[in-house]
């Protein structure tokens, strides 16, 4: 079994509090082969070779390592410069509404998209259904209004894909998952099917409803792929709308099951996800 050695969060991030050092994970991230010492004082704008060093000292370990005289990031020198650029720490981003012709499911309203805090929302303006999720700003910097919704329906799949894996969103540990809601069909009206996903690390809970999760699985992907609907350019709401049909049903109460049909012509693909949030028993039938 893999061993985990945790550092003080303290020291290490005290560690990088200093502007000279941020300077040297950068220049690092730009050298994949490494840079000897003299290579490194170089690149980087201080004039004191002691102070330089001291500095260097200070992040040997945690974020840099030397092997053979020379320097080159560790992974979590590595995961710091990526979240700097990503502007995980630093950056804010907002962009004012923009209304899509993605018409909602549950009811007559359209789907609009908003970046509040870091977070997407792709939701109908008149009941509120849809999806919220974190979104890097760089992730969308420089995207035009009109990519926008596709780019983020991209980053969304991203992320429907880590939690389908077994992946906390916030910090990539273990999963625990179960399906927590089924379908009531004598419901005035309908609610999804809702998978939870629940980090058995940092706390963090996701969840997906049973549709969605079934919509990223590679069988029904490709099943939607040949009737040419793609799911990294539109919300899954959309990709159902343009299905001939599509069902999600509680098929038992104890353990929960339910199973998820879409159909397009004459062929359907069906899946049955099982109490534990696993997506099972995957069919395409009427395939030529
Ligand atoms: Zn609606
Ligand atoms: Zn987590």
């Amino acid at each position: 079994m893999p061993t985990v050695d945790r550092q003080p969060a303290v020291s290490m991030f005290s560690s990088l509090a200093n502007e000279t050092r941020l300077t040297i994970l950068d220049v690092l991230a730009d050298a994949s082969s490494g840079l000897s010492f003299s290579q490194l004082y170089d690149a980087v704008p201080i004039d004191d070779t002691g102070n330089f060093n001291y500095h260097l000292t200070q992040l040997t370990g945690s974020f840099v390592r030397k092997q053979d005289g020379i320097y080159k990031l560790t992974p979590g020198g590595t995961e710091i410069v990526g979240a700097l650029v990503a502007g995980t720490f630093d950056a804010d981003l907002s962009i004012n509404p923009i209304p899509t012709d993605w018409e909602c499911l549950q009811c007559d309203g359209h789907f609009t998209v908003r970046c509040v805090d870091k977070r997407a929302q792709l939701r109908c303006d008149t009941c509120g259904s849809g999806s919220i999720f974190s979104v890097p700003p760089n992730a969308v910097e420089s995207i035009s209004k009109e990519d926008l919704p596709t780019t983020l329906i991209q980053w969304y799949r991203t992320q429907m894909q880590h939690l389908r894996a077994g992946f906390c969103h916030r910090c990539s540990s273990q999963t625990d998952r179960r399906l927590v809601e089924g379908v009531d069909p004598d419901a005035d009206t309908p609610t999804p099917s809702v998978v939870r996903f629940d980090c058995r690390c940092c706390g963090a809970s996701a969840s997906m409803s049973g549709a969605t999760l079934v919509t990223f699985h590679p069988v029904v992907e490709g099943f939607f792929r040949q009737h040419g609907l793609e799911t990294n350019r539109q919300h899954p709401t959309q990709v159902w709308r343009a299905l001939d049909s599509s069902a999600v049903q509680t098929v038992s109460e104890n353990p929960l099951e339910v199973e998820v049909h879409f159909s397009m012509g004459e062929e359907t693909v069906s899946a049955v996800i099982t109490a534990t949030g696993c997506v099972e028993d995957v069919r395409r039938v009427g395939t030529t």
